[in-house]
This record gives C-alpha cells, sequence and structure tokens, in this order.
C-alpha cells in the first residue's frame, strides 16, 4: 500500500523517551491480582478498577464513570458478591471528531507460583537480556489497555490535540464470561456511547511471533447434542449382550458420519452456505506468516490434515470444522468394565462462517442426524438438539478503520501487517458491532507465544513500546481519513 505518511515521529519518539514511565505503569498494574474467577479476589478487582479511574483522571480525561452491573449471578459461593464495574471515561468531545471507542479488560485468569511459574506471576519480570515483561496480564489485557493510556501522556506531554474523540469502556469479567456487558453496551449505546463511530478492540494476539497482524474474522459455533435411549438400566453385556439394541451402537454409527477422515462435512447443504472466496480474500492469504511446521509444533503432531499454508488458514479460518467432542453416559474408565449403556449422548460441534444462516443449519444438522439414525432401523429413542450458539463475525478489511490501522502498522513496524482471522470466538466483538451499529477492528498488541492463559505469560518490550506508537498512530490515521 502507498499512502501519504503522517508526520508522526514526534510522537514515536515521545514514546520512546517515556519507555521507563510505561513500564512502571504495567508493573504497577501487573502487581494488583484481579483474577475475576476467583471470588476471594474479587476486592483486587474493583483496585484494580480503581486504580485505572486514578491514572485516567490523572491523565485528564473526564465524565469518567464507574459502572455497577450489581450481584454476580448463580453459581457463586458468596450470594452477595459484586460484579467488578466497568470503567467508562472520555477524553475529547469535540463535534468535529471522530469518535473511537476502545475496549480493553483488566481482570486476569488464575496464576499462582505453583502452576509452575519461573517467577511470582504479580511481580513484573523484566528479563533485560531478552527484553521481555513478564507477569500475569502482561500481554492479557493489561499491557493493551495501557496502551492507550500511554498514548494520551505522549499526547499530553507533547501538547498535541488527540485526532479523534476517545471512548474508553474497560471490563473486570471477561475471563469469567463478560457477566453484565451485553447489558451495559445495550444500555449505554444511545447515552454514554451515543456518537461512537467505530471501536478498537486490542484484546488478541499476533499469528506468530515476527509479523504484526490486524483481525478482520472470527469463527462462530454451534453446539449440538444427540441423546439415543434404549434399555431402563445401565446393563450387563454377559447377561444381555447380543439380545437388546444398544444405544451406544447406534450413536457411533450416527457420530461416525458426520465428517470423513479428511475433515470434510458430510451433511450436505451446509457447504452452499459458504460464502464464494473471491480473488481480493485469497490474496491476503499470500504474505501470511505461517507453516505447516508451525500447525505441528502447535499441534504437538505431525497430523496435519492440509500440507499448503493457505489451505490451513482458510480451514481454520474461513471454512465451517465439525468437532466431535465426547459422550456423555458411556464408559470412560480403564479396565474392562462390560456395562451397556443405557443412554448416551453424543456431543459435537461446528465452527461457523460467513453465510451459514444459523436456524438453516440448525435443521440440516438435526434432519440429517434423524435420518441416519432412522436408517438403522433401531428400536431405540433419539433426540438431537442444539445446545448453544454463537454467531461468526467478519468484517471488512478494506474499511477505514482497517486501512487506517495498516498504515500505523507499516509506520511503526516497517511491515505490512498480516490481515488474519481466528477460528475461535471473542463474544463482546460481536456484541460491540450489533449493539453500537459500528464497525470493529481488532488490533493486537501481543505476539502468539505470549503465553496469554498460560505460565510465564508476557510481553516482548518491542511489542508494548511499538504497540503504544500503533495504537495512536492508527488513532491518527483514522481522525484524517
Ligand atoms: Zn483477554
Amino acid at each position: 500500500m502507498s499512502y501519504e505518511k503522517l508526520p508522526l515521529q514526534p510522537f514515536f519518539d515521545k514514546i520512546d523517551e517515556l519507555k521507563p514511565a510505561f513500564v512502571e505503569r504495567l508493573r504497577k498494574a501487573i502487581a494488583i491480582p484481579s483474577v475475576s474467577g476467583d471470588e476471594s479476589l474479587r476486592p483486587k478487582v474493583v483496585e484494580m478498577a480503581h486504580f485505572l479511574v486514578d491514572e485516567l483522571t490523572d491523565l485528564g480525561f473526564h465524565d469518567i464513570q464507574l459502572k455497577e452491573l450489581g450481584v454476580q449471578p448463580p453459581p457463586v459461593e458468596n450470594k452477595d458478591l459484586k460484579l467488578p464495574p466497568i470503567v467508562l471515561g472520555r477524553y475529547g468531545n469535540d463535534k468535529n471528531k471522530k469518535t473511537v471507542l476502545v475496549y480493553g479488560h483488566y481482570d486476569v485468569q488464575p496464576a499462582l507460583k505453583e502452576d509452575g511459574w519461573s517467577t511470582d506471576p504479580f511481580t513484573m519480570y523484566h528479563d533485560t537480556t531478552k527484553d521481555i515483561l513478564y507477569g500475569r496480564g502482561s500481554t492479557d489485557d493489561k499491557g493493551p489497555v495501557l496502551g492507550w493510556l500511554n498514548v494520551i501522556q505522549a499526547h499530553n506531554e507533547l501538547k498535541w490535540e488527540l485526532p479523534v474523540n476517545l471512548v474508553v469502556c474497560f471490563e473486570g469479567m471477561e475471563e469469567s464470561g463478560s457477566l453484565g456487558l451485553d447489558e451495559l453496551i445495550a444500555a449505554e449505546a444511545k447515552n454514554y456511547f451515543n456518537g461512537v463511530d467505530t471501536v478498537c478492540i486490542s484484546d488478541n494476539y499476533w499469528l506468530g511471533t515476527t509479523k504484526p497482524v490486524l483481525t478482520y474474522g472470527l469463527r462462530g459455533c454451534n453446539y449440538y447434542q444427540v441423546s439415543i435411549k434404549g434399555p431402563g438400566a445401565d446393563l450387563h453385556s454377559g447377561i444381555f449382550g447380543g439380545i437388546i439394541a444398544e444405544p451406544m451402537t447406534d450413536l457411533v454409527k450416527v457420530l461416525a458420519q458426520l465428517v470423513d477422515g479428511n475433515g470434510r462435512i458430510l451433511i450436505p447443504g451446509i457447504d452452499d452456505m459458504v460464502a464464494p472466496l473471491t480473488e481480493k480474500e485469497d490474496k491476503l492469504y499470500d504474505d501470511i506468516d505461517f507453516s505447516v511446521e508451525e500447525l505441528n509444533a502447535a499441534a504437538g503432531s505431525d497430523t496435519a490434515l492440509h500440507q499448503d499454508k493457505k489451505a490451513i488458514l482458510k480451514h481454520r479460518w474461513r471454512y465451517p470444522s465439525l468437532s466431535v467432542h465426547g459422550i456423555e453416559g458411556a464408559f470412560s474408565g480403564g479396565g474392562a468394565k462390560t456395562v451397556i449403556p443405557s443412554k448416551v449422548i453424543g456431543k459435537f460441534s461446528i465452527r461457523t462462517v460467513p453465510n451459514i444462516e444459523s436456524a438453516k443449519l440448525d435443521k440440516l444438522v438435526i434432519d440429517y442426524v434423524n435420518a441416519k439414525f432412522a436408517e438403522l432401523g433401531s428400536p431405540n429413542s433419539i433426540k438431537a438438539e442444539l445446545i448453544h450458539d454463537g454467531a461468526y463475525w467478519v468484517s471488512n478489511p478494506f474499511n477505514e478503520a482497517f486501512t487506517a490501522a495498516a498504515k500505523a502498522t507499516e509506520d511503526v513496524w516497517n511491515i505490512k501487517p498480516d490481515f488474519t482471522r481466528e477460528g475461535g470466538s471473542i463474544p463482546i466483538t460481536l456484541s460491540f458491532e450489533q449493539l453500537l451499529g459500528t464497525d470493529v477492528l481488532l488490533l493486537p498488541m501481543g505476539r502468539g507465544d505470549d503465553g496469554a492463559h498460560s505460565i510465564n505469560e508476557k510481553l516482548n518490550m518491542s511489542n508494548y513500546i511499538n504497540g503504544c506508537k500503533t495504537l495512536g498512530g492508527y488513532l491518527h490515521y483514522y481522525g484524517k481519513a
């Protein structure tokens, strides 16, 4: 892409100059163990919200609000446990400027030194030889959240005007299902979030470790179960084997007809709903930094179904997949138990992509399962049903927000970003898009090997510092677009 560069060098230099302050800010944030999944640490999650409020106040944000979300619904040990508040704040309120909402979360995954961390997870450790910052929340998502604050600090010190109005929305329950967030977004869509032009979320990762990415799609997931019921109780195969119809035999036959050994879904009609691949989209895959070896390394085996980079990524991101997950009620222990299970429930899910219609998919799946069962002529009974669904998301990687972020990335990293999707889902993305009616951009700061939910979570210093530059640069290019 050739484009007119904005004179952002003073801003980039200021970010470099403020590096010690930014590292200190991250150190303070990591030191607050804001684990949302641990009820006993809820006061720390709230403390983290107040830490952000203090920082936002110091930086000159206005209309700062802590939105209370009420009591956490069951299952909880403490029935009076309050959800952590959502932190809202504004920087700038100029009618002539575009308004960017940035989302991040200030809660973290649990972490204990005993889990295998090399250093205490809540004491930031700066490995100065590799220039890496270790600590729970460093990359997920405290680094990116503070990145936005760092951008504002740099502007304040430069006495530069921010080219857009910024609205921040930081939640404290992301690692525990984002309880209350959808309701808050819906309630504030026409209030606090009124006038928002676009949403930027920095809460995912580069595909690999060397090349920055912008993410424009996520797959959805429809999860099904098939219950097959026969005898009134579990039976002994020595007494009943060979003389009654066994539910497990039926279920295995049905499950075996869902997908073939090459990963091709055998249920007719699903492929017809998949959006055709355009030449423009296909080209996005050409330069992506990825290889079959990386897939095998991540899977810990040499079992890839596709040997070509583009085919692998397309099957991970833009084609549906069907996985069989388990059988409830089946004998699953060690040894040689001779039980005939009386009722078994098979579980499988389909990762969905544009333009699969969820309700139509459910009908195709359930009718197919029922038809395959009918072919068996079994006297047992079957019930196939959807138990959970979440929609896919895809944005236009050529829109204003993505184009602005691509320019900023190229300015900072001297390389064009890869345009990626993810095979899984980030439900809040869709919530923002649907409830606010705006585009969403996923602009990650960290690398694919940061270990977000794992031990020794880290953020490379270059990703933190260049990440701040990229977030700020994006606001400038978007403001001018
Ligand atoms: Zn996260």
